[in-house]
């Protein structure tokens, strides 16, 4: 599952610089997540950068997203040709 921001964003933008796939971007009031570029940070780490940075708790899976394991490797992959994953 790709994750979303929720409403409980305060819109600090911490989360931004911490996504290894660049899928987050936002304004000074809120941001969001490209669901085409989130892994879960599969590929990467083993738990969400930008759920464990978020103060707010504002990321979270996105339930209409349903991806497995495989897929979000394969989305790695695509992302980061050439790169092994962790
Ligand atoms: Fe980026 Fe990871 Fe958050 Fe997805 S879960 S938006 S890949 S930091």
């Amino acid at each position: 599952m790709a994750y979303k921001i929720t409403d409980d964003c305060s819109g600090c933008g911490g989360c931004e610089p911490e996504c290894p796939n660049q899928a987050i971007h936002g304004t000074d009031t809120i941001y969001v997540i490209d669901p085409e570029k989130c892994t879960e940070c599969v590929g990467f780490y083993p738990e969400s950068r930008c759920w464990m940075v978020c103060g707010m708790s504002a990321p979270v899976q996105d339930p209409a997203r349903k991806e497995s394991r495989e897929d979000l490797l394969a989305k790695f992959a695509k992302l980061n040709p050439g790169k092994t994953p962790v």
